[in-house]
């Protein structure tokens, strides 16, 4: 599907953040939960952005939803800065392209209509016959493992429940992006195993773009590529189950936490050229002082 009157260019990026900053608060009480994110994900790629708690994800999910407006950057999704599309362009890239699963589950419903109504409701947008609707909706229900609960009120629903029908809802209208902040947390083994399938059918099927926050190694591996994000930036990404550091745009890069007890932050070290890249040595200060005396 497209945003009529726009430009949707096939051969961009699904994702392109530039220099993203994210600052929260009013003068005085600010939190700084983005400092300036670059991050490119292609269409039909595959992405789990991992990191610990407090560290900018679901932030930076709801900028690539179109959610929030960065303090500075610019977020481009389909190949259209964000900041330069008025709200109605902006609400039918996010009806028509962009499929968002939120953190809470039960804010992704409408707790009084049917597990099939919400469905359908989903669908509003869609251009398809009322039957073809009512089809999608419950192969979606099946898929998720929720056929036998169709016709139960949303909001009564388990916690599990209500995590899948809100992936089904947000793959209804067949996005070309789907972003979902931990899509399996509430979830068994079983119940996520299903919710990773229909994420990756979905990819395979229609080239959907995804982009997931998760805790969930199982939903890490699946996804392929993975990105850390800590304190507000990318400090390293994962290719095939291989670690990187990203080295930023300024040349700065985030040593992982675990070489702490080598290089702990606020150290000074010689970067020193290397045959295969650049080699960090630590410098004893006490030392070089003494030296200099
Ligand atoms: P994550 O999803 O990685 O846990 P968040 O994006 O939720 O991280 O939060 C990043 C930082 O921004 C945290 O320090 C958090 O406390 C702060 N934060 C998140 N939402 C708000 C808000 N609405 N107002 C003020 N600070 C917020
Ligand atoms: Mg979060």
């Amino acid at each position: 599907m497209t945003v009529t009157g726009l430009r949707p260019d096939a051969d961009s990026a699904a994702v392109r953040c530039d220099n993203l900053v994210h600052v929260y608060g009013t003068p005085g009480s600010e939190v700084a939960a983005l400092r300036g994110v670059d991050l490119t994900v292609r269409q039909g790629e595959m992405v789990a952005l991992l990191g610990p708690s407090g560290a900018g994800k679901t932030t930076l999910l709801w900028h690539l939803a179109g959610l929030l407006r960065p303090t500075a950057g610019t977020v481009e999704i389909n190949g259209r800065r964000l900041t330069e599309l008025g709200g109605s362009a902006l609400a039918r890239l996010r009806l028509e392209e962009v499929g968002l699963l939120l953190q809470n589950p039960a804010r992704n419903l409408l707790p009084y209509q049917s597990a099939a109504g919400n469905l359908l409701f989903a669908q509003a947008p869609a251009r398809r016959s009322g039957a073809a609707k009512r089809k999608r909706a419950s192969h979606l229900l099946d898929t998720v493992g929720l056929a036998r609960v169709a016709h139960q009120r949303a909001g009564r629903l388990s916690g599990g429940e209500q995590q899948r029908l809100a992936l089904a809802i947000a793959l209804a209208n067949e996005p070309r992006l789907l972003l979902a902040d931990e899509p399996t947390t509430q979830l068994d083994p079983e119940s996520a195993a299903a919710v990773i399938e229909l994420i990756r059918s979905a990819n395979a099927s229609e080239g959907t773009t995804v982009v997931a926050v998760t805790h969930d190694p199982a939903v890490a591996s699946a996804l392929g590529r993975t990105i850390t994000i800590r304190d507000g930036r990318v400090g390293a990404e994962g290719r095939a189950g291989q670690e990187y550091v990203v080295v930023g745009r300024d040349g700065a890069l985030q040593l992982p936490p675990e070489l702490f007890d080598l290089l702990p932050p606020g150290s000074l070290a010689h970067a020193v050229r290397h045959d295969q890249g650049v080699l960090l040595r630590r410098v004893n200060t006490d030392a070089a002082d003494e030296d200099r005396q």
